[in-house]
């Protein structure tokens, strides 16, 4: 969405598309984009409008992958990892929550497992999204909670 070409960010988007196919629900231009109903302005692997982009949402958004010194490694780029990170995306106790979702039907395990590493040692909760749910990985009660409002059918940073 993003492609980012400031010198002060290694990181480019380059052929991801990610976060403009449907994954992450956004509006572009009145649309609504959400699994299965891409941004229209999306073509083989490029944005086709990039100049004249949205400011809201797609200038502005910068997944976790592409964030400046971002902790994940370069195979984990969303197209790659089936995920889009969003880091420190909603608080739970005051805890910053990383919102891993899926790309396609599921994250790749290796994707996954490195997340759930690098969250234990940075002690961060995460909720990643698999086959359509959400999993709540951290400490027990951060689980309790999330199955909690999944269960009442709000989302897990509501
Ligand atoms: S998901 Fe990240 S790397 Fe991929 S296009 Fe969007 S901002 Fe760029
Ligand atoms: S307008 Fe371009 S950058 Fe924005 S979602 Fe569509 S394809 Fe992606």
């Amino acid at each position: 969405m993003s492609a980012n070409q400031s010198s002060d960010i290694a990181r480019a988007c380059s052929e991801c598309t990610a976060c403009c196919d449907g994954w992450l629900r956004i509006t572009v231009r009145g649309q609504d984009v959400s699994p299965g109903n891409p941004c229209r302005f999306s073509v083989a692997h490029k944005c086709s409008i990039y100049q004249d982009r949205p400011v809201d949402p797609c200038q502005q958004f910068i997944c976790g992958w592409l964030a400046d010194n971002s902790p994940l490694p370069e195979w984990m780029r969303p197209d790659k990892a089936n995920l889009i990170l969003l880091a420190s995306n909603f608080q739970w106790r005051g805890v910053p929550v990383h919102v891993a979702v899926a790309v396609g039907a599921r994250p790749k395990e290796k994707a996954i497992n490195w997340l759930k590493e690098f969250c234990r040692q940075s002690q961060r909760p995460l909720i990643f999204q698999t086959d359509g749910e959400w999993i709540a990985y951290g400490p027990p009660q951060f689980q309790t909670e999330m199955a909690e409002r999944l269960s009442s059918g709000r989302n897990p940073w509501t």
